[in-house]
Formats: structure tokens, sequence, C-alpha cells
């Protein structure tokens, strides 16, 4: 089995005030491959740090990926950092670096700015080679020492990206003969209550399995040999067969799917979770063919002149309640002309809970021509929990009533 290691420098990543997301995608697809993935490593954009990693990896796994501190600012140590490890000089690699101008030439302003920044950007330690970077300016560094590979490239996320795939495209090709990995969501059954009914699945020692719960789904994630992780999907599938469909990776998938196989058109009417249902389904590519629209309706006035909620609705049950997101969720249905419509109108906080009404409770509808179901439920959490769970929440219920059509 092959090891690596991969490492992200950056001060912003080490205070909280950036999101890794580089060696986050890399490990999915390390996972994905049967790569044993020994560490993922956060360091400050210091010189010395950068060196005590070489130090530390270089001989001891197979693949150190670094990202991060390539550029041309004063925190950016990548470069100097390798060149004094392999205790080497610099050297410009122009010709690589001209192809990147290239790109640039019919715009003066930013041909002039990648060219003042030649050096350091296309700087490259002696005893390393250079890494064309097809979608940003700065090269990436790549070198082999005591039976390790190390690539250094750029933090920005679509670069790191574009690098690695034009690196190590057997890590991201799709064939797998020895290793597969799938993935099982259901629905409102606890964890634990999965894990129990699957115990040959759980204590088979050649599968790896997590349980990864997120209200109100819970996925498993099966890896091991393909014939192993065909059978232990049969074997889950065969004991809960109101799983999500095979292949969907998320409820707004299923929804997508399901609508589709049986032809129908669906819309949403958004309150507190403010568009963020609609985006949620048309993330995923050809949402158009199901996916009608969304009407974000935050006001009292919103809800009355676009989805026609009543005054009485309002006055005597206010606007956040199953009255109001049954005639929202009608609305919906009208105004986009579909079969099936999903609404939410809850209080996401912090401010504006009452006793009656607190912080996280959230008003649901699902509705068709001929039926409606209303829920109502409290999600603990601040604004931003509060809102997703909503939004998995009604995606849930839709999908619960299209399958069981
Ligand atoms: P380069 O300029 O060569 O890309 P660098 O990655 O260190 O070097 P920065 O200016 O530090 O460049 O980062 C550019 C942008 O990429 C910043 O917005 C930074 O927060 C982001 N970024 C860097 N590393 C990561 C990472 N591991 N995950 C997510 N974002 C990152
Ligand atoms: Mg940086």
């Amino acid at each position: 089995m092959n090891s690596a290691v991969l490492a992200a420098i950056g001060d912003e990543l080490l205070s909280g005030a950036r999101l890794e997301k580089n060696c986050n995608f890399m490990a999915r697809h390390f996972h994905n491959k049967g790569w044993n993935l020994q560490r993922i490593e956060i360091i400050s954009d210091e010189e010395q740090e950068i060196l005590n990693l070489l130090s530390r990896w270089v001989g001891h796994t197979d693949l150190l990926i670094i990202s991060g501190g390539l550029g041309p600012t004063h925190d950016d140590k990548t470069r100097n950092a390798i060149a004094k490890f392999l205790n080497c000089g610099l050297s410009c690699a122009n010709e690589l670096y001209d192809k990147i101008l290239e790109r640039v030439k019919d715009d003066p302003k930013r041909y002039a700015y990648t060219e003042s920044v030649r050096d350091p950007q296309a700087m490259i330690p002696e005893l390393a080679r250079p890494v064309f970077n097809p979608t940003g300016f700065a090269l990436g560094i790549k070198f082999q020492k005591d039976n390790t590979t190390v690539i250094a490239l750029p933090g920005v996320p679509l670069e790191y990206e574009s690098m690695t795939r034009q690196e190590l495209p057997e890590i991201f090709s799709s064939d797998n003969k020895d290793y597969a990995w799938t993935s099982i969501i259901i629905l409102d059954v606890p964890e634990l209550t999965i894990a129990k009914k699957i115990p040959e699945v759980i204590n088979n020692q050649a599968l790896h399995v997590s349980i990864l719960p997120a209200f109100p789904q819970v996925e498993l994630i099966i890896r091991g040999r393909p014939e192993e992780v065909n059978e232990a999907e049969k074997m889950i599938r065969s004991r809960f067969p109101d799983a999500l469909p095979e292949g969907c990776r998320s409820i707004a998938e299923a929804v997508l799917f399901e609508a589709e196989m049986k032809g129908l058109k669906i819309s949403c009417a958004e309150s507190c979770t403010g568009g963020l249902l609609g985006a949620t389904l048309t993330e995923i590519p050809g949402s158009s063919e199901v996916f009608n629209g969304s009407a974000v309706t935050y006001s009292n006035e919103a809800k009355k002149n676009i989805l026609g909620v009543s005054e009485d609705t309002l006055k005597n049950f206010g606007a956040v309640s199953e009255e109001c997101a049954l005639e929202m969720s009608k609305g919906s249905l009208k105004v986009y002309g579909t079969d099936f419509a999903v609404s939410t109108t809850g209080i996401a906080g912090p401010d504006g809970g009452s006793k009656a009404k607190p912080v996280g409770l959230v008003c649901f509808c699902v509705a068709s021509e001929k039926n409606f179901k209303t829920f109502k439920r409290i999600f603990p959490g601040g604004r931003q929990e509060i809102r997703t769970r909503a939004v998995r929440f009604a995606l849930s219920e839709l999908w619960k009533e299209i399958h069981n059509l």
C-alpha cells in the first residue's frame, strides 16, 4: 500500500481565519484509492516549520504534498525552505514561466504584473524541478529524496486541485481493481440502531466502515475489496429498504433522481432558509430537469403578494406556523406549476424567539395538488446550523413523499 502525508502551510489556517480545503480534497481521493494517508499537518508560514516538516517526512513516506507558501509575498517561504533543505541555490524556470505568460498576453496590466513577479514565482531550487500551473501563476516544485517524492503546490484551492490532477493522474483515475468504496444514506434511524442491525458488516475485519450522522441522515461509508464491499452493500440495502437510492450521495440528489424517474416537477417556498433550499438543489448538475424554482419570501408582504398567504393566517397563527407553511407550499405549487412543493418558515435566531416560539422552531409543509403534510421541529445550534438542518429536513420529507408515491 502506498503511503502519503499531506501538509498545508498558512497562518490563516492555524488561526481559523480560513478553513483548510486542500488536504481535505486530496485525503478523499487517497482514501478512494486505498492509499495509506499517514498524517495531515497544518503548519505556520515559518521557514523553520517547513524545514522541520521536510525532515520529519522525507525518507518516511512515499509521497509528501505541501500546499501553500509559493506566492510573491513576505509570508511565502516554501521555495527557500526547500532550497535550504536540499542545500542548493535557486534558478529561474524561464521556459515554463513563459508559457504561463502566454495566457495573459492579451491583458497588458496582468502581463506586466505577472512578469514583475517572475522572481520569485518561477524560482525553483536547483535540485528540484518546476511544476506547471494551469490555472494560476506560481510554479510548483517537485523533487525526490530518500525514496520520498515531494510536491509543493500553491495554496489557492483551484490551483492546488488542477495541479494535483495534472501531477498524480493515477490517483484520480476511476479504475479500482483491488479496492472499492460505497456510500449508503439512511434517513431517520439512529446510528447505533443501524450498527446493531448489521453486525456482520461492522465486525468484518476486511472492511473499513465509517458511520457518519448528520441529522436526519446517517451515511455509511464502506471500504475494502470490491467483492466484499458489494456483498456488504447488498446486505445493508436488504435490511434498510428505504435507504436513499444507489449512487445518491445526498438527500438533494435523491429528490432529483426520484422526481425525474417519476416525471415530477418540484418547487420550494422559503422563509428562514433564505434560498438555501433552492441553492442545495441547483448545486446538482441537471437539476433543471426537475426543479422549477424557489420563492424566497422573507417578509409577510412577500408571503402574501408572491405566494398568496392570507392576511388572516398571518394574523391568527403568525408567519412561523404550520398554517403559514401550508399556504406557502400551496402558493409555490401554483406559482411554479409543479407537482410537489416544500416550504420552510422558522426562527433561525439569535433573536426573535419567544416562549411559545423559541429560536430553532421551524415549520414545514410538503404539498401536492391533492395532499399535504405539515411538520414542526425545534433544531439546536446557531443560525447556520438551524438553517442547514431545516434544509436537510425539508428535503428528506419531500423525498419520502416522492419515494412512497
Ligand atoms: P500561492 O500564492 O503560491 O498560492 P499561498 O497558497 O501561500 O501561495 P496565499 O496568498 O497564502 O498563497 O493564499 C492564497 C489564498 O488561498 C488565500 O485566500 C488562502 O487563504 C487560500 N489558501 C491557502 N491555502 C489554503 C488551504 N490549504 N485551504 C484553503 N485555502 C487555502
Ligand atoms: Mg499562504
